[in-house]
């Protein structure tokens, strides 16, 4: 039987779920819930429906794993609790400062129903977090390095539209070459995260308003810009149509460090991403991470978990006689 997956709430990496799910033979979306009117929400796969979320509860017999597509700022931290207490859940919070809270809210919730709460599954928290565990584990002695980009930062998106005069916004984080080329050679610099990365804006803005005052805004304002080397380019709401509709991401988690006695060697860990479609390729990576949560459960297993606790043989389809054979 094929693992039944719902998905609650349906934007960016809701629609990348329903991608995901049709790439795994071994599993079919059985409905998608949102807060808004069913009627207004249009989905892809013709064999499931959506409903609101209030009628989520009463599906919960018809649903192995529920994926969780919220907003982590005010989504996640009520929803992944609330619905760890009738269903195995995933999610992709991504605070990063905040996790060790939310996991506890999802632990005590899963426990009790029990449940497995899979959270802060992506690539930034995950994967990257992921490469970041293997490389320290396996070089004590080193020195991490992350870079993100280029890509797009919808917070950093935000931010800017919220300037008085801007139409439409989009922020680009791009890593500096220089900078990365000296990690790349075992310098083990020292980098601020200014050094690190550039920003990068294109702004839509309203007839007649000062550029200028809002270029100065930009590049002052403080934690998003003002300790980076910030580009601004205005742009018409055609060209930012156009040029700038995706969502691509990536970047590069980096160790470097030494191994030896009397003559040391150096070592330089490097896992990369480069994303056409972050939140795709997110959901991707929390598809796969259901799989996971649906036979952790199977197991008997309940409570909270993050990627760093699930083992690779369980996320994939492949059997361990296969993954033995064509994979070690
Ligand atoms: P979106 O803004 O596209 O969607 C968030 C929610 O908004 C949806 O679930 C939807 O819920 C609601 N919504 C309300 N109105 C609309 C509308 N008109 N169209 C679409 N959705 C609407 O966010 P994303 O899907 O891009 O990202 C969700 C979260 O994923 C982010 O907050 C981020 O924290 C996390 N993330 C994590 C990553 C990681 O690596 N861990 C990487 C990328 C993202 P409803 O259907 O109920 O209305």
């Amino acid at each position: 039987m094929s693992i039944r997956i719902g998905i609650l709430g349906y934007g960016n990496l809701g629609r990348g779920v329903e991608c995901a799910v049709k790439q795994n033979p071994d599993m079919e979306l059985a409905a998608v819930f949102t807060r808004r009117n069913p009627a207004d929400v249009h989905i892809m796969t013709e064999t499931a429906k959506v409903y609101h979320v209030d009628e989520a509860v009463k599906m919960k017999d018809e649903i192995d794993v529920l994926i969780l597509c919220g907003g982590s700022a005010t989504d996640l931290p009520k929803q992944t609790p609330e619905f760890a207490q009738y269903f195995n859940v995933v999610d992709s919070f991504d605070t990063h400062a905040k996790i060790p809270e939310h996991f506890a809210d999802v632990d005590a919730a899963a426990k009790k129903s029990g449940k497995i709460g899979l959270i802060s599954v992506g690539w930034d928290p995950g994967m990257f977090s992921l490469n970041r565990l293997y490389a320290n584990a396996i070089l004590p002695e080193g020195t991490d390095y992350t870079f993100w980009g280029k890509g797009v930062s919808q917070g950093h998106s935000d931010a800017v539209r919220r300037i008085e005069g801007v139409v439409d916004a989009r922020q680009y984080t791009i890593p500096v070459e220089k900078a990365l080329t000296a990690v790349r050679n075992g310098e083990n610099p020292t980098l601020t995260t200014g050094e690190k990365h550039t920003r990068e804006v294109f702004v839509v803005a309203e007839e007649g308003a000062d550029r200028e005052k809002i270029e100065k805004e930009i590049k002052t304002m403080p934690n998003y810009f003002d300790e980076y080397e910030t580009t601004v380019h205005f742009i018409s709401e055609e060209q930012m149509k156009a040029e700038h509709a995706g969502l691509p991401h990536g970047g590069f988690v980096i160790r470097t460090g030494k191994t030896g006695w009397e003559k040391e060697h150096s070592h330089v860990i490097e896992y990369s991403l480069k994303l056409d479609s972050n939140p795709e390729f997110t959901s991707s990576v929390i598809v796969a991470y259901a799989r996971a949560a649906y036979r952790l459960n199977r197991e008997g297993q309940s409570g909270c978990r993050t990627v760093f606790d699930i083992a690779p043989a369980y996320l994939t389809v492949k059997s361990p006689e296969e993954l033995r054979k064509h994979m070690l």
